[in-house]
């Protein structure tokens, strides 16, 4: 692998238990008026709420909040841009799941603009470039897995006839401060913890194996599986664990941190339109397939390029994850796809007839799965070998 790569801009990170408390004053930091986005999930109703909210006043700050249901709509971005731009807003401030951040993350970026962000979507609309200027953004995750808080994308979604799941990308819509305190997955329901836990279990491992991998993201890649490893199962059967909360934090701020500069793969292609036609949430979509997506990207660059650099990396991230040293490599990569059947088995992953999807359905999906995730997958894949990743995953019977 060549040494040379660019880093490009990450947030600030304030990392461990308890810095939420940082939030009011890092807000404070850059003006008086805050447009707090939350999700549609419990941080307002939850245990932590308010002690923030008192902070918030504590600060002098005037709170305007945004809730956010649900993963985000163009049309919903614009309607919030509208609704707060003539409100002197000085930092966006989300907390929240995946869904949270990206929308504050949008909605930051365009406040100032004022124009629609289809704009901006990659893949859909004119694809203007963005100039900003972005108001200051402040992301503090309450759940483990998409790291949006440490990226540069926010990824909007529609439903329906014709719809998609793209990106509005632009380095300027970095977070100022990523504000990460694993307390708040003290209250993550399992099943969120087990998709979005598989999310960054599988970030982590795309980045790894992606075409752009370099050899500080590598670092981190495979610091973050350690920890994905050592927490997240612990952490499914007791969210009061507090090593795994901060286990799992870690890894998933991680992965955000490493896909930003290196992209996705297969399972990241596939995410998307599975999320868009289907009601799968992002989380199950990747870790229901990243068992059978890296048996299939293991078997095609066995059979095509059996001499490719990324044969040899799935067999290290067996190795890692195993905990054991096969001294053979094909013996390391089996066992790495047994442990994350193992491991979809045990967090208890639906297949993909779960979510009303058929057989029928594989063939559009597949079509509409080569954006820019399944560019930087080690291999190409041919259409009939993306079909076999949903195949296996199909039913929870296995193929067939
Ligand atoms: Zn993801």
């Amino acid at each position: 692998m060549a040494m040379d790569f660019a880093i490009a801009r990450l947030p600030r990170i304030e990392f461990g238990a308890g810095v939420r408390h940082r939030l009011p004053a890092l807000a404070a930091g850059f003006g008086r008026r805050v447009l707090l986005v939350t999700g549609g999930r419990s941080l307002l109703q939850g245990p932590l709420w308010p002690e923030l909210e008192a902070g918030f006043a504590a600060a002098g700050l005037d709170v305007i909040g945004h809730r956010v249901s649900g993963e985000p709509s163009p049309e919903a971005i614009d309607a919030a841009v509208q609704r707060y731009r003539d409100r002197n807003v000085s930092v966006v401030v989300a907390i929240g799941g995946g869904s949270a951040l990206d929308a504050g993350k949008a909605i930051a970026g365009l406040l100032l603009p004022g124009n629609p962000v289809l704009d901006h979507l990659e893949g859909v609309g004119p694809e203007r470039p963005y100039d900003g200027p972005a108001l200051p953004f402040i992301a503090a995750p309450t759940t483990a897995g998409t790291g949006s808080e440490a990226t540069r994308n926010a990824v909007l979604s529609t439903h329906g006839e014709g719809a998609y799941k793209k990106s509005f990308r632009d380095e300027r819509l970095v977070a100022d401060y990523a504000v990460v305190d694993p307390d708040f997955l003290a209250t993550c329901p399992p099943a969120v913890i087990a998709g979005n836990g598989m999310d960054a279990l599988t970030q982590l491992l795309e980045s790894y194996l992606s075409l752009r991998a370099n050899p500080f993201c590598d670092a981190l890649a495979l610091d973050g599986l350690a920890h994905a490893r050592d927490s997240l199962l612990g952490l499914y059967r007791d969210p009061g664990d507090a090593a795994a909360r901060a286990g799992m934090a870690y890894a998933s701020l991680l992965s955000g941190i490493t896909l930003a500069q290196t992209g996705l793969g297969s399972v990241h292609g596939l995410a998307a339109p599975l999320g868009a036609f289907f009601p799968v949430p992002h989380g199950v979509a990747c870790g229901t397939l990243v068992a059978a997506a890296t048996a299939v990207n293991i078997s095609a660059l066995s059979a095509r390029e059996p001499g490719h650099p990324a044969l040899a990396r799935y067999a290290v991230v067996g190795r890692l994850l195993t905990g054991r040293a096969y001294p053979d490599d094909g013996e390391a990569r089996a066992a790495l796809v047994a442990l994350l059947e193992a491991w979809t088995g045990q967090l208890d992953l639906p297949a993909l007839d779960h979510f009303g999807i058929t057989i029928g359905d594989h063939p559009r999906i597949v079509a509409n799965s080569r954006g820019s995730s399944m560019k930087t997958n080690p291999i190409v894949l041919e259409d009939s070998e993306i079909s076999a990743i949903l195949e296996a995953r199909q039913s929870a019977s296995g193929p067939g």
